[in-house]
């Protein structure tokens, strides 16, 4: 993957005081939305399978908890740093105010290879995490989840650390969310970032009026949980997909690639093999000739010219160096992070529509939050049922950012934007965090309330 030195933090306070500068937002909602209300790190020394010791360094950042209980995934990740953390927690803060979710914003990383580590160091390293969060966690105060490398069964190693530490009267289920189905998961999930963001697509197409999907190309950078499942289902939705990439590169299918195929495929061989073609139209992947597809980088695949470009895996893809060559009209950010600010304002002036990632990808943390209202209730809902739910959220958020853009002007992340801080300010005033200006406007209600 590309890297860059930009600080994801400063991205973030770049678009904040942006922002919040021209949307007159109360500026001590500003000044306390610019800072974390807590920073947890703790040294997590492992006992390798060898017998020796080796100490990994770990974060929780709470952004802010106005809305609600603080939310967000952990990332187990070699670049995990403290800046990086910070801003993915500040965007969760963002994120569950868009889709109107009552939970505040957090996110928490561990700075490891999770590839260099044994399934049993790996569950060693988890459950140790928790251990060291302690109370700082929990079902009513910060429920964390899956995010890059990390997923349904870290969830279960978790949920059993939190039982173990906490008891019975700890709600372990309900401490997180992405857990595995048998252990009060929800259905729909693990695809729910990936389905969301088609929904948020289809829909902001449509508000377009774009409803015929043939021939309309996408690139996925990204073939983890997020880009495998929206390949997927944007392919099943008629869109072709025409070139997909894990962290190590990827393959172009200038036709279209039978994603279906090349997921079982990677299923088994547990990695994509570059070198397979797997066209679409019905050819089977062993009659495929080389002429039907070729191996592509990561940094080329985001140049291709297509409709759509879907970056989905991490940040800073999107950057000064390289966004005079992108060629695609919509950008569907499934990362979070992915386009620096300076790319992100010459993508405007060039009309290219970046569908910002506190939308694109929220239906990720939508279905957490179906997770924790069926754990805290114990009554479960059927796939169809979350998918339901899960479409109407994202479509009404869509349309609620399409609606504050036309009000306002601006591209759809300024909009996105200031959708979710008009919510953090009115829940930031009425708790008394900042108080009204000018006219004394609560606390003195007349008449009968
Ligand atoms: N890690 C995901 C995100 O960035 C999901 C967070 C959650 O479900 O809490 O949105």
């Amino acid at each position: 993957m590309a890297t860059t030195t930009e600080s994801p933090l400063d991205s973030f306070l770049t678009t904040l005081d942006r922002v919040g500068a021209s949307s007159g937002t109360h500026p001590d909602v500003l000044k306390l939305m610019r800072k974390p209300q807590r920073i947890l790190q703790v040294e997590l020394p492992l006992e390798r399978d060898d017998g020796s010791l080796e100490i990994f360094h770990g974060y929780r950042v709470q952004h802010n908890d106005v809305r609600g209980p603080y939310k967000g995934g952990v990332r187990f990740h070699p670049h995990v740093a403290l800046d990086e953390v910070t801003a993915l927690a500040a965007w969760m803060t963002l994120k569950t105010a868009v889709v109107d979710i009552p939970y505040g914003g957090a996110k928490g990383g561990i700075t490891v290879d999770p590839t260099d580590l044994s399934d049993r160091e790996l569950q060693r390293l988890s459950r140790m995490f928790v251990e060291r969060l302690g109370t700082a966690i929990g079902p009513n105060r910060d429920i964390p989840a899956p995010d890059v490398n990390t997923n349904a069964q870290i969830m279960a190693w978790f949920t059993d650390e939190y039982s173990r530490l906490h008891g019975e009267s700890g709600h372990a289920e309900a401490a997180f969310t992405g857990k595995p189905v048998v252990l009060g998961g929800s259905q729909g999930r693990e695809s729910a970032t990936g389905r969301g963001g088609l929904f948020v697509l289809l829909e902001y197409l449509r508000s377009q009026d774009i409803t015929d999907l043939t021939g309309m190309t996408i690139a996925v950078q990204g073939f983890g949980n997020v880009g495998s499942y929206f390949a997927s289902l944007a392919d099943q939705a008629g869109f072709t997909i025409v070139a997909i990439s894990d962290a190590e590169g990827g393959t172009y299918h200038p036709q279209g690639a039978d994603i279906s195929q090349m997921v079982t495929a990677r299923n088994q061989a547990g990695k994509l093999d570059t070198n397979v073609c797997y066209p679409k139209l019905g050819v089977e992947a062993v009659g495929a000739t080389q002429d039907d597809c070729e191996p592509i980088s990561n940094e080329d695949l985001l140049k291709l010219e297509v409709d759509i470009l879907v970056p989905a895996a991490i940040e800073n893809q999107i950057t000064a160096t390289n966004v005079a060559d992108i060629k695609a009209k919509y950008v569907l950010e499934l990362a979070n992070g992915p386009t620096t600010p300076a790319a992100d304002e010459s993508l405007a002036k060039r009309n290219v529509s970046v569908i910002p990632d506190i939308l694109a990808n929220a239906g990720g943390v939508t279905v957490s939050y179906f997770e924790w209202t069926q754990n805290l209730q114990n009554l479960y809902w059927s796939q169809d049922e979350v998918n339901t739910k899960l479409e109407a959220k994202m479509k009404q958020a869509t349309n609620e950012i399409i609606a504050m853009q036309k009000e306002g002007g601006g591209t759809l992340r300024e909009a996105a934007y200031r959708l979710a801080i008009k919510r953090i300010e009115a829940a930031m005033l009425l708790r008394g965090w900042a108080h009204p200006r000018g006219e004394d406007s609560v606390g003195h209600v007349n008449g009968n309330t």
